[in-house]
């Protein structure tokens, strides 16, 4: 249940500085991991993008936690070098508050990886990626910015790509523009969910997908 996460009022109303300390100072998120567990993924892509705020955001208190005190561990460890200083986690529901976070066009990157995939047809209003969702996760993303998804559940790759293709905002990348991608290559092992479908010999759907400019009104 998410009735007890409190959230900022816009995005003005949020210090970052909770997150990032000084490093915030003159910089803003750009890179958000929805959904993130337990920040694979994250650990990852700090050291291939020092300069560039990332936010993981995750639902569950405890697995926030346990993401927030590694991250504290990694700055602490690497404390000369000031290494992990730009990544953080957000305990929210991504699927309700990500406009009161970050402002129109903020974000460049924004990954989907290995999203729960409520197999039922009742229960896929519940998915991470649908219409709705599409278009708020539009505004958040900057023109050129990326959405980044993967999966080991076929369905839900084709409902994913399904619906991130029917909107006009978005276009996918072809396969050569993904292996151009150094991140792309971090999406299937970065993360625990990743290193899990590996161990049981499981097949992984990458899909990359391009916010294009608004259309002249
Ligand atoms: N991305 C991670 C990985 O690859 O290891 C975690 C994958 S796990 C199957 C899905 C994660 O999404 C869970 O940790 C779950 O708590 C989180 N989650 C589900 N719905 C969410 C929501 N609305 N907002 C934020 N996190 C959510």
């Amino acid at each position: 249940s998410d009735h007890d996460i409190e959230y900022p009022l816009t995005p003005d109303h949020m210090d970052w500085s909770k997150q990032y300390g000084d490093y915030a100072a003159g910089r803003q998120v750009e890179f958000a991991d929805i959904g993130c567990g337990y920040g694979g993924l994250l650990m990852r892509l700090s050291p291939m993008f020092p300069e560039t705020l990332m936010i993981g955001m995750e639902i569950r208190v405890k697995v926030s936690d346990y993401v927030n005190e590694k991250i504290q561990a990694l700055r602490k460890h690497h404390e000369g070098a000031g290494h992990y200083r730009n990544i953080a986690v957000l305990r929210s529901n991504a699927m309700k508050y990500m406009p009161n976070y970050f402002r129109k066009g903020q974000l460049s990157k924004m990954f989907f990886l290995f999203p729960d995939p409520h197999f039922k047809n009742k229960k896929h209003k519940w998915r991470i990626i649908t219409p709705t969702l599409v278009s708020e996760y539009a505004y958040v993303l900057r023109e050129q910015g990326l959405i980044y998804t993967i999966t080991d559940v076929k369905d839900l790759h084709d409902w994913m790509v399904k619906h991130l293709n029917e909107h006009p905002l978005f276009e996918r990348l072809s396969d050569d523009e993904m292996k151009a991608d150094p991140v792309v290559a971090m999406l299937y092992e970065s993360t625990e969910e990743g290193q899990k479908v590996t161990r049981n010999d499981g097949e992984k759907w990458p899909a990359v997908f391009r916010r294009l400019p608004n259309p002249p009104l």
